[in-house]
Formats: C-alpha cells, sequence, structure tokens
C-alpha cells in the first residue's frame, strides 16, 4: 500500500512527520530532518499552508543572515478527517488532523428504535461540540466518512410506524446528503464493518499488507474483505458477507433472518451460540454465562466453541483459498468465548487452505474505535474526496465552526 503512494505524498508526509515529532522548526531544520532539498520542502509546506495544517507561529534571525527565519508548525486544531460509526445502539464520531493523529472522539447511545434522522443529529451535535469548545476548528475539513450498519436498521423517521422499511441505499444517501450541507466537504458512505476491517489492515501492527479477511462474530455474523488496501464492496455492496455462507443444509438447519436456512451466522452469532448451548441442556441466557461455563469445563459449553470455530474456520478457509489474505482477524463476543478460540479457528483453517500456506488468525487490535478509525483511513488511503468549496461551507458554517 505505502509502495504506491506517490513521491509527492511520502514527502508531505515525511514533513507532516518531523512536525509532529519536533514541533517547530525552520524551513533548514525540516530540510535537514527529512533529507530532501530546501526547495522541495518549501514546495510541501505551501501546500499545507494552503490547506491550514501547517502555520507559521514565530521567526528567529539566524547567526550571519540578514531575513530572520519563519518558524513552522502544525496547527494541531485543524481538522482534517472525520470518521463516523453508526451502530445499532450508539454512534461514534473521531476526528484527525493533518499529521493523522486523533483530536476529537466522543460517543453517544442511542434507542434502537431512533430513526436515522435522530440518529444522524445527534452525531452532528457531537461533532459540532468538539468546535464549541475549542477542542478544534473544521475550517481545512478535507472529508467524512461514515460506516452505517446493515440494511434496514432503523427508519428514517421513527414515528412513522407505517412506512415500509427505508431501503439502504437510499438512507446512505440522505445520511450523505446530510452531512455534505452541514459541513460542506465530500462524505463518503459505507458499512461499518467493512470500515472496522479496514480500521485493523491499517493498524500500524497490523501484519497485512493491506490484505485481510476480518469476521465479526456478535449478535449477528458480519465479514469484510480487505484486498489491497481497499475494503472489497461488490456490485450489490455485498462483498465479505460471510455470515450468510450456508454451512448446515441438514434437516435441523436453523431458519436465518435472511430468509434462508442454516447460515453460519445461525451457529457462530450470540444467538446461535445460546440456542446451541441450550440444545444441549446447558441453561445460558448471556454469552457472559455461556463463557464462564466454557470457564468452568462444562462439557456442553466446550462443545459448542468447538463446534462454532471449527465451522468459521472452514468458511474462512474456502475464503482464505480463493482470496489468498495475509491475515485472518476475529472480534465479537464470540470470538472472544474461550481464550484459544482463534486458535481453534486456525487449526480448522489449516485444514481448508493449500498445505505450503499459513494464514495466521488473530483477535482485533482495535476495539470500540475500529470503525471511525477505518472510516477516516478509507479518505486517506482509498478515497480522495472532491476539493471542497471553500465559498459554501464557509456560508454554510454556523459562526462557532468557523473556529478561532
Ligand atoms: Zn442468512
Amino acid at each position: 500500500m505505502k509502495a504506491e503512494r506517490s513521491l509527492a505524498d511520502q514527502h508531505r508526509q515525511a514533513v507532516l512527520d518531523v512536525l509532529h515529532d519536533g514541533g517547530r522548526l525552520t524551513r533548514n531544520q525540516i530540510s535537514q530532518r527529512v533529507g530532501v532539498t530546501r526547495s522541495t520542502v518549501s514546495e510541501v509546506l505551501s501546500g499545507l499552508r494552503d490547506e491550514g495544517a501547517v502555520v507559521i507561529a514565530d521567526s528567529v534571525r539566524m547567526p550571519g543572515r540578514g531575513r530572520p527565519a519563519e518558524v513552522l508548525s502544525l496547527d494541531p486544531s485543524a481538522a482534517r478527517y472525520m470518521g463516523i460509526d453508526f451502530a445499532h445502539n450508539r454512534v461514534l464520531v473521531l476526528v484527525t488532523n493533518a499529521s493523522g493523529h486523533v483530536i476529537a472522539t466522543d460517543c453517544r447511545a442511542y434507542l434502537p428504535d431512533q430513526g436515522w434522522g435522530a440518529r444522524c443529529a445527534i452525531a452532528i451535535t457531537l461533532a459540532e461540540d468538539f468546535a464549541r469548545s475549542d477542542l478544534l476548528h473544521y475550517r481545512f475539513l478535507q472529508g467524512i466518512a461514515i460506516g452505517l450498519p446493515g440494511p434496514n436498521s432503523a427508519l428514517w423517521d421513527s414515528s412513522v410506524v407505517a412506512a415500509p422499511l427505508e431501503p439502504y441505499q437510499q438512507v446512505g444517501a440522505r445520511v450523505c446528503e446530510l452531512f455534505g450541507k452541514r459541513f460542506g466537504v465530500g462524505v463518503w458512505v459505507d458499512h461499518h464493518i467493512r470500515f472496522a476491517a479496514l480500521g485493523e489492515a491499517t493498524h500500524p501492527n497490523a501484519s497485512a499488507e493491506g490484505n485481510l479477511l476480518y469476521l465479526r462474530l456478535s449478535l449477528g455474523v458480519g465479514g469484510a474483505i480487505v484486498t489491497g488496501g481497499l475494503p472489497v464492496r461488490g456490485e450489490h455492496q455485498l462483498g465479505g458477507e460471510a455470515g450468510h455462507v450456508i454451512v448446515d443444509r441438514s434437516d435441523r438447519a436453523r431458519d436465518c433472518r435472511c430468509g434462508r436456512r442454516g447460515c453460519l451466522e445461525t451457529l457462530a452469532s450470540v444467538g446461535g451460540v445460546l440456542q446451541s448451548c441450550r440444545e444441549l441442556g446447558l441453561g445460558v441466557y448471556t454469552i457472559d454465562a455461556a463463557a464462564e461455563a466454557v470457564r468452568d469445563n462444562h462439557t456442553a459449553a466446550l462443545e459448542v466453541v468447538n463446534d462454532v470455530a471449527r465451522v468459521v474456520g472452514q468458511v474462512l478457509g474456502t475464503a482464505a483459498v480463493i482470496l489468498d489474505p495475509a491475515e485472518i482477524v476475529l472480534t465479537g463476543e464470540v470470538a472472544r468465548l474461550s481464550v484459544d478460540f482463534t486458535a481453534r479457528v486456525a487449526k480448522a483453517l489449516a485444514g481448508e487452505v493449500l498445505p505450503s500456506v499459513t494464514i495466521p488468525v488473530r483477535l482485533a487490535h482495535l476495539g470500540d474505535e475500529a470503525g471511525a478509525l477505518g472510516a477516516v483511513a478509507s479518505l486517506t488511503t482509498a478515497f480522495h474526496p472532491a476539493q471542497r468549496t471553500k465559498e459554501f461551507a464557509m456560508s454554510s458554517l454556523s459562526p462557532e465552526l468557523h473556529g478561532r
């Protein structure tokens, strides 16, 4: 992924990095630390100053020189990208500056029956509160990426109960329009699990060079594929939906919410695990109780963990033969059901992939912020938003949002 960045992009990042590490530096000092000519540094700085990412902090008189040298520094409060992660029950808003550092983040819960209009209003309030409290300003905001959960999780206006469920794409388009108008920048909307996967792929500790399979085993089972640093959306926006691979074709196959029977989700989701436990005579009603039974070496609980890990390994193994990922990342309550869950999945996986190949299986590095961080990563790596129209942006922002 890094190799594909242009030389100009690499110079730009190198200058931002030394300014972040070094604080306040002259052009000569930046040139020495980055190891490029002073004219290259001046060119990069000129662009960064136009963007508002770098400001002149001071000037110093150098010995033997007539003119004082300008001292430059990052404007750490200049918001550059905003990542928003909507889940079924909460929204998390995160803002980064030009050097890629998170400068503000906040999260707020909402009721599952609140419509998208109300959910968006909550997210906008969180983002505006950052600016009101002087944490940052949005004068040079470049783009917003927003992760949405699966299809039809809510109506736009929750009070209209008689209306048919809002189609997913229509919700996405309205969310896009709303935030675009409010902040005057390009907005990118995608599935929140795809963004979470991208967050993992771009995490500093990730071993993957932008190639991974991601699976969240939670209330539902959702997956994503990142290949060549880009999340795969697919023709029907369903790329990576491993939760709906059919794994049980027997008469006992369970009904799935997708309308079919025997999908991975019916076995490997929280509900699926609890149902399997109860079918084996273990009366557990929460995933924590199931995990406790696993720790107590309860036979039924161990059997369920073993079955779930095996079937997850088989599905991921089939996908891995086709996609050849560098690693597989698991997350969600079910993936943490036992300490050896990833090892069990890896064992089942090994039975599926070609003999010469070993694909590591690990738990996700990132927690709750994965989706929002991945959303920001989509703006910096894969998606280049259209240049903002300054006049429009300035006239549409409230005075507080203009910042200092
Ligand atoms: Zn299904």
